[in-house]
C-alpha cells in the first residue's frame, strides 16, 4: 500500500484538487484533511479490524476513506458533492470492498445501508470528519435510530466536542450533552489545530470518540418524554428549572410543580445545566407519574 496513505498531505491534496478543477464549497463544510498524524489518531480511536465495516460520512477526496480502506473489511462512504464522486472512484479504486454512495446522509435510507453494506461485519463503527454545518443532526440521527454501531470518531468542532463531553455544571452542558451520553460514553481524543485542514477553518476542531453504551445510564419508560423534559429545562438558560417547566406543565400547576421539584430532591429555583442524567430521569418519571405531563 505504498504511497497510498498520502492523500492527506498539502501536496497531494493540491495536486488532485488541481487535476480535477475541484474548487471548494464552504457551504458543504469542505475543509480537507491533510495532516496525516491526526488521520493516524482517528484510525487508532476507531479501532477497526477486517471484521468490522465503517461508515464515513462526507469522504470529500477520500484521505480518510483510504485508511479507513486499510484497516476495516467493509466501507461505506456517503457523499452529497457530485463533483467528488469521480474523485473518490479514481482514488478508491484499488479498494473493491469500498462503496461510494451519492448522497446526503441526512436523506439516505441508514438501515437498508447497513443491510446492503455491512450484513457481513461483527461491527460497524462511524469515522468521519463532519460537515461542521450540520454535526448535531448527523450525530442525532445516527444515535436515534438505533443502528447497530459501537462507536463513533468524529472530527467537530472543539466547542461542539467540549459540548458533547461536558459534565453538568458548566455553560457547555446542555441538551446536546444529555442526549449524547444518554446512549454514549464520549471522549476527546485530541485537539486539532485549524491548519490541519484545507482551507483551514477559522474554529478549532477536535477528535471525539463516542462509545456506545449497551443499555442507557437511566431508567425511563418514555424516551420521548424525557428528551421532552430535557429541552423544557434548558429553553431559557437563564431561568430556573421551576420557571422553564412551568411552560411545560401549564402555569396554573406551578404550585404543583414546585412541590413534585422538592419532594424529589431537587430545589426548585436550581438551573437546568446543574441536573445530571439521573436527575432528569427521576423529574421526567415523577411528572408523568403526577399527571402533570403525558
Ligand atoms: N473526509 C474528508 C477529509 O477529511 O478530508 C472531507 C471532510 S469535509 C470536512 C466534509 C465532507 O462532507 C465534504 O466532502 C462535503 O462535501 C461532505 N458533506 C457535506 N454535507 C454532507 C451531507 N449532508 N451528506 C454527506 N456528505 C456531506
Amino acid at each position: 500500500m505504498a504511497g497510498a496513505m498520502d492523500i492527506a498531505t498539502p501536496t497531494r491534496t493540491k495536486d488532485i484538487i488541481r487535476k480535477h478543477g475541484f474548487t471548494f464549497k464552504k457551504s458543504l463544510g469542505q475543509n480537507f484533511l491533510i495532516d496525516k498524524n491526526i488521520l493516524d489518531k482517528i484510525v487508532d480511536a476507531a479501532a477497526l479490524n477486517k471484521d468490522k465495516g465503517a461508515l464515513e460520512i462526507g469522504p470529500g477526496i477520500g484521505a480518510l476513506t483510504e485508511r479507513l480502506a486499510q484497516e476495516a473489511g467493509k466501507v461505506a462512504a456517503v457523499e452529497i458533492d457530485n463533483r467528488l464522486i469521480p474523485i473518490l472512484e479514481e482514488v478508491l479504486s484499488p479498494y473493491p470492498h469500498v462503496s461510494v454512495v451519492h448522497g446526503d446522509v441526512l436523506k439516505t435510507d441508514l438501515a437498508k445501508l447497513w443491510a446492503e453494506r455491512f450484513a457481513s461485519c461483527s461491527q460497524v463503527s462511524v469515522v468521519a470528519n463532519l460537515p461542521y454545518y450540520v454535526t448535531t443532526p448527523i450525530v442525532m440521527t445516527l444515535l436515534e435510530q438505533k443502528l447497530p454501531l459501537d462507536r463513533i470518531v468524529v472530527m467537530v468542532q472543539k466547542e461542539v466536542a467540549e459540548r458533547m463531553a461536558a459534565k453538568p455544571g458548566g455553560k457547555d452542558y446542555g441538551t446536546l450533552s444529555i442526549a449524547v451520553q444518554y446512549y454514549c460514553v464520549p471522549d476527546i481524543v485530541c485537539v486539532v489545530p485549524s491548519g490541519a485542514f484545507i482551507p483551514a477553518p477559522n474554529v478549532d476542531s477536535a477528535v471525539i470518540r463516542l462509545t456506545k453504551r449497551e443499555a442507557p445510564p437511566v431508567d425511563v419508560s418514555d424516551e420521548t418524554r424525557f428528551f421532552r423534559v430535557v429541552h423544557a429545562a434548558f429553553t431559557q438558560r437563564r431561568k430556573t428549572l421551576h420557571n422553564n417547566l412551568a411552560a411545560l406543565v401549564g402555569k396554573d400547576r406551578k404550585g404543583e410543580l414546585a412541590g413534585l421539584l422538592e419532594a424529589s430532591g431537587i430545589k426548585p429555583e436550581r438551573r437546568g445545566e446543574t441536573l445530571s442524567l439521573q436527575e432528569f430521569a427521576t423529574l421526567s418519571e415523577a411528572l408523568a407519574s403526577a399527571g402533570l405531563i403525558e
